[in-house]
């Protein structure tokens, strides 16, 4: 027994995470295991960003920052948004966070009184519901399946909206589906929101630069939708600078302020070095970092065709980010080499204890039939992990 609270206690660990720390603890072990389970570009920062960096350590860059950010980040972050899509924020609208999970986390506390809902579509990124909860907010999950390519319909949402509905929370392109939605069907959604103009939503595009389709499209793009739209982004991804820990939000301003307010009492601004860095990486053309998505566009091609020979194994085509959700229910109440499969869980478990690859159950996502696999792997270590999991299944 201890002292912990109910909020902690309740509160679940990220399951990406979980997998991560159960892999490299297999690895230490020393099981040869392919960790296709992490949410992370296989990627170095690119060197003008790192010279940026280095520069700012050279230039004493090292007090405390303003709490929303420095105002040259903020600038640059103004510019991105006018650029990349055409949306226009005052400096006054834009927080800069550690991390668009703390801009999440942010947004969350700053709106959610107890019991509010906040609508999810599945799958979801893990960590949604587990904020929503923690800030005593009750998540609604829409169902979504692989035939409407994981995206929630108009019809869809106007059933899941209650007059306790405060939030709608999506991410374009998806973790973990790597659906897009189009600029129709975000006016879709839109419309069925005219109707409820309570209604604040939380637009996540932390993989806006990973789409293969070409064509992002914004919440806020919407004139109707611009005052109650949240724009959250950040450089993890794209930038592949997951471990420098910076995201931001476009909001409407008392919404940005609530935010910055908060984390001045919790974390204050983010950290100074890695601020300044961001302003190198969002000045420079976009066409800097297209390398990357190049080579998970190859990738992807490769993974689906190797997935899409594998018996049991349902994909859906998609079109950012870098993760394939195949619907593995084929298998479920099966037995393979001794195990009895009877969730995506079970499947995820048995494809590292068996295959030694690590992927994540749809469980955490809010999809029980699927697992997420990650293709930010070499080419090798990819065609390796099928083999493997072809093997086992046969
Ligand atoms: N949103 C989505 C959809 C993500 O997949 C992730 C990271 O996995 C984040 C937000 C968090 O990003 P950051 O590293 O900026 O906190």
């Amino acid at each position: 027994k201890t002292n912990l609270s109910q909020k902690i206690n309740s509160l679940k660990t990220s399951a990406t995470l979980a997998m991560a720390a159960k892999a490299r603890e297999l690895k230490a072990k020393g099981k040869d295991i392919i960790s296709l389970s992490l949410g992370e570009p296989d990627f170095n920062t690119p060197d003008y960003i790192k010279d940026a960096a280095i520069q700012a350590v050279n230039d004493n860059y090292n007090s405390y920052t303003p709490v929303d950010g420095y105002p040259e980040l903020k600038k640059a972050i103004q510019h991105k948004f006018k650029r990349d899509n055409n949306l226009d924020y005052n400096l006054s609208q834009i927080t800069v966070s550690t991390g668009a999970k703390q801009a999440l986390y942010n947004i969350a506390s700053a709106l959610l009184d107890p019991n509010d809902e906040v609508i999810l579509p599945c799958p979801y990124w893990v960590s949604y519901r587990d904020i929503v909860g923690l800030c005593e907010g009750k998540a609604v999950e829409v169902k979504t399946s692989i035939d409407q390519d994981f995206k929630m319909t108009a019809e869809q949402l106007e059933s899941a909206i209650t007059p306790k509905t405060k939030m709608l929370w999506y991410s374009s392109p998806c973790n973990p589906s790597g659906s897009v939605y189009t600029k129709d069907e975000l006016r879709a959604l839109a419309d069925v929101l005219q109707k409820h103009p309570q209604i604040i939503v939380v637009s996540d595009e932390i993989y806006e630069h990973i789409n293969f389709i070409g064509g992002h499209a914004s919440m806020a793009q919407f004139d109707d939708m611009y005052d109650r739209t949240v724009t959250v982004n950040g450089v993890s991804k794209a930038f592949a600078m997951t471990g420098w820990r910076i995201g931001y939000i476009g909001a409407p301003e008392y919404i940005a302020k609530a935010c910055t307010k908060l984390q001045g009492q919790v974390t204050s601004g983010a950290n100074c070095i890695a601020q300044r860095a961001v302003i190198t990486a969002l000045q420079a053309p976009v066409s800097k970092v297209q390398y990357m998505v190049d080579e998970f566009s190859k990738r992807r091609e490769i993974i689906l065709d190797l997935l899409n020979a594998l018996k049991g194994f349902e994909c859906n085509q998609p079109q950012g980010a870098f993760y394939v959700f195949p619907n593995v229910s084929a298998w479920f109440g099966k037995t393979v080499k001794g195990h009895h499969i009877k969730n995506a869980t079970d499947f995820s478990m048995f494809l590292l204890e068996e295959a030694n690859v690590a992927t994540v159950t749809g469980e955490a996502f809010g999809n029980p039939d699927c697992i997420r696999i990650s293709y930010a792997a070499s080419e090798a270590q990819i065609r390796e992990a099928i083999k493997r999991i072809k093997e086992i299944l046969q």
